[in-house]
């Protein structure tokens, strides 16, 4: 079936400047204070407890929900400002990302309200992390092969499985875990799998870390013998949950995070080759800034179709997988360019060291959130190709 793609021309409207403005001056305040350094791109550590809850102080967590649960239902174009500027400065956002990005808007539009009720003001505040359950050893690109079982006894749901690349699961107090409740049935191979809101603390539950490649260890297998989940922390339909996981899908594929993850590089790239480049640094500088300034305008048109209500599956794929691409290639292309520039011995070790790092950091970008392939064959099928 063809579904077409639209991307509308949107800009950021002049209300958000004020906005960015205090983003900013927030930010340049936790700097001075030796939170982080923006200059160490994905060296800092990305998690911190105590940033998240002054993020959530100044009410920029959970910023788009209604206010009767802690937020300030201010729009998704608000929400796209500070997520840039966290990104673009490294700020540690770790703690409240997930939560606040696809975790949150799952409670809120599936959650009872007692959920609702308990659990959105503790993630405002910037004291509750999230974990995202899809992927497992056997099911990573085609999620609807979940096998960690969900079976129901009495008001609960006996839970046993292993999923893995779970990341920030060692700190998460939440995981929103897609389960199988039921098997597939012959006409629909999504069938039969349910979201469920999931407390790590239960018992039953093991989290074991796996190392990768930049020397840390954000993600981990995460096994499931006999948690007993309550019932009602089902969230939406029992079985139904292939319904649901698109939604999700829009948020976790078009933000900025999806290409400002290797950013510093270019930052530090400028700085490296001055005001006064070489014309072939130039021109290879203009190409990168053409491309994040059109992926940027791409993703502000995301933002503002999640704000009218639409779920921009298709035009999401397309930021995430162009984006990611972009951010991939950014540390091999500034190496380059830099070799233009007159050697500097005293920002060259650090520039040499932060190209060394996003180099490790950048194969992992196609792949979290959607491989490039898998983006691809849901694009096609958008354009009616396949
Ligand atoms: C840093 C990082 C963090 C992550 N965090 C999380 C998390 O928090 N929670 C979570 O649930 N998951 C997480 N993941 C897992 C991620 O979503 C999966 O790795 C991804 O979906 C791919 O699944 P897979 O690893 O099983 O690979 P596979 O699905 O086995 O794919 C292997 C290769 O085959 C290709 N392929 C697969 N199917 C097709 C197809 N139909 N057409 C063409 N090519 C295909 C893929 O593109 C890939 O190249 C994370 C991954 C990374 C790298």
């Amino acid at each position: 079936m063809q579904t077409q793609i639209r991307f509308d021309p949107l800009r950021l409207p002049p209300e958000t400047a004020k906005l960015r403005d205090e983003v900013r001056a927030f930010l340049a305040d936790e700097i001075a204070q030796g939170t982080f350094d923006p200059k160490l791109g994905q060296k800092n550590p990305g998690y911190d407890r105590d940033f998240s809850r002054r993020v959530g102080e100044r009410g920029w967590i959970g910023m788009t929900w209604p206010k009767e649960y802690g937020g300030q239902e201010r729009s998704y174009l608000d929400r796209y400002v500070v997520t840039e500027e966290m990104r673009v400065a490294c700020a540690p956002t770790w703690s409240h990302f997930v939560a606040d990005r696809q975790s949150g808007p799952v409670i809120l539009k599936y959650g009872t309200e007692a959920l609702k009720a308990e659990i959105l003001p503790k993630i405002v505040r910037g004291e509750r992390c999230f974990a995202i359950g899809m992927s497992e050893p056997n099911s990573g690109s085609d999620l609807f092969a979940a096998a960690t079982r969900a079976e129901a006894e009495g008001d609960q749901y006996r839970v046993n499985g292993t999923k893995i690349w779970t990341s920030n699961a060692h700190r998460a107090e939440y995981m929103i875990a897609l389960l199988r409740t039921s098997p597939p049935t012959n006409d629909n191979r999504r069938h039969g799998l349910t979201q469920f809101l999931v407390d790590m603390r239960l018992p039953g539950i093991t989290v074991r870390p796996i190392d990768q490649m930049p020397g840390s260890t954000d993600f981990n297998e995460v096994h499931f013998e006999d948690v007993m989940v309550p019932a009602d922390h089902v969230l939406g339909e029992v079985d139904g949950a292939w319904k649901q996981a698109t939604a999700e899908l829009a948020y976790e594929r078009s933000g900025p995070e999806r290409f400002l993850e290797t950013y510093t590089v270019l930052a530090e790239l400028l700085r490296t080759l001055g005001k006064d480049p070489d014309l072939r640094a130039a021109e290879g500088v203009g190409r990168l800034v053409a491309q994040l300034h059109t992926l940027r305008r791409m993703s502000v048109s995301v933002a503002g179709m999640l704000e009218a209500g639409r779920e921009p599956v298709l035009e999401a794929s397309i930021v995430k997988d162009l984006g990611t691409v972009w951010e991939q290639a950014l540390p091999a292309i500034a190496r380059d360019l830099a070799a233009f520039a007159k050697p500097n011995p005293e920002t060259q070790v650090a520039f040499e060291e932060l190209i060394d790092h996003a180099t490790l950091v950048a194969p992992k970008l196609t792949i979290q959130g959607g491989t490039t392939e898998v983006l691809r064959g849901i694009i096609a099928r958008g354009l009616g190709l396949r």
